[in-house]
């Protein structure tokens, strides 16, 4: 049997907006990943299925890795027509966040979405949820939001409602959130879920092969580039840093999802601890910064202190205004700041 992670009353305000409710939009974060698109598709599949309008608009564009998913083409784009887009904020009944805690995550979408008027509902499994939420379901030991997207369905009592389309939404959130189930995931109550999207026609298999096998020849030279080339490792420091410039990724004819997972690969030496991923973004004008770390090593904490970011305890991420080489002296400095903190947590990067 499938735990429930809400009860009945944790939805009781959402059920009874949805007896009024018809214009719902579903909102994600900025660069949009598997868990973002697949757990808004999935809402807004379901959303659908019980008869009201419903809408997925996002910052800016996913990668072309997710555009397979059911009803991907439907997706709005903020940065492809502003207007319809504050039109649609505007117009909404509720606003659905999905997969971010804080309204600086929605980017540009943020100033009409504090103005609307509509329900504000956040779903996620970010820790420390922003103030500007009606009902905030904010559970952060989830794997992901596309799991809670499931348990949201079933507390509306709907579980039968969950189809082909929504089951692969969801899945491709999990198995992207996870690792393809490697990393937080070690929680039976989850295979079980992940169990009942299988029976409801989801092939594994394919999903994975559809995101993760669906490289093109220059990403998967950049990432030999990358390994050979731009992976620094500091093992007195338990630590790597991979950086790529501008130009760099040019070379190698970049397209956005390119460097999906290049982060991680670090982690696969033995040792390493705590690795960053710092991309040089010109047309932003910023350097995008991406940290994961082991066990207790909280790698949201060094984005916090350092660049003012946030995430999870293994998965963080932030964004530097200046050069490329102000981050790294940044990381470096953050690195020794931290080699005198008197925290395990911490610690454990700098023992041998
Ligand atoms: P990624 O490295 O995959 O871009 O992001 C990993 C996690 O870090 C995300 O799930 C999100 O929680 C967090 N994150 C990414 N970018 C930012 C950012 O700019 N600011 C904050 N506060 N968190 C971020
Ligand atoms: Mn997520």
């Amino acid at each position: 049997m499938i735990e429930n992670v809400f009860s009945g009353s944790d939805v009781s305000e959402f059920r009874i907006w949805m007896g009024w409710a018809d214009r719902y939009v579903i909102l994600t974060h900025m660069g949009p990943d598997g868990d973002a698109i697949g757990s808004s598709l999935a809402l807004c599949h379901y959303l659908r299925r019980k008869g009201k309008e419903a809408v997925v608009l996002v910052p800016d564009s996913a990668p072309e890795f997710l555009n397979w998913l059911p009803g991907a083409d439907s997706i709005r784009v903020y940065t492809d027509n502003p207007d319809e887009s504050e039109e649609l904020v505007y117009k909404a009944d509720v606003l659905c966040c999905l997969d971010f805690n804080v309204v600086g995550r929605i980017g540009k979408i943020a100033a009409s979405f504090i103005y609307s008027k509509a329900k504000k509902f956040l779903l996620d499994h970010h820790p420390y949820p922003g103030a500007n939420y009606d009902v905030i379901l904010s559970h952060p030991e989830s794997s992901s939001t596309s799991e809670l997207v499931f348990h949201l369905i079933c507390a509306l009592g709907d579980f039968k409602l969950i189809n082909t389309d929504i089951a692969q939404c969801l899945y491709t959130g999990i198995m992207t959130d996870t690792g393809a189930l490697s990393y937080n995931s070690s929680n039976s109550n989850l295979f079980r879920v992940v169990s009942h999207l299988l029976d409801n026609g989801v092939d594994k298999d394919e999903i994975y092969r559809r995101v993760y096998h669906n490289y093109s020849e220059s990403r998967l030279r950049l990432q030999g580039f990358v390994l050979c080339d731009k992976m620094q490792v500091f093992p007195d420091q338990s630590s790597a840093l991979i950086t790529l410039t501008d130009d760099e990724l040019q070379r190698f004819s970049y397209k956005k999802g390119d460097t999906e997972g290049f982060v991680n690969m670090p982690l696969q030496i033995n040792g390493v601890l705590l690795s960053a991923f710092f991309r040089e973004d010109k047309e932003l004008g910023i350097i995008k910064l991406s940290f994961r770390s082991v066990g207790s090593v909280p790698c949201n904490r060094f984005s916090s202190d350092f660049f003012n970011g946030g995430g999870h305890l293994n998965a963080a991420g932030g964004e530097f205004k200046g050069t490329l080489s102000e981050a790294v002296e940044r990381f470096r400095k953050g690195l020794d700041e931290w080699s005198r903190s008197s925290e395990d947590c911490i610690r454990q990067l700098f023992i041998k």
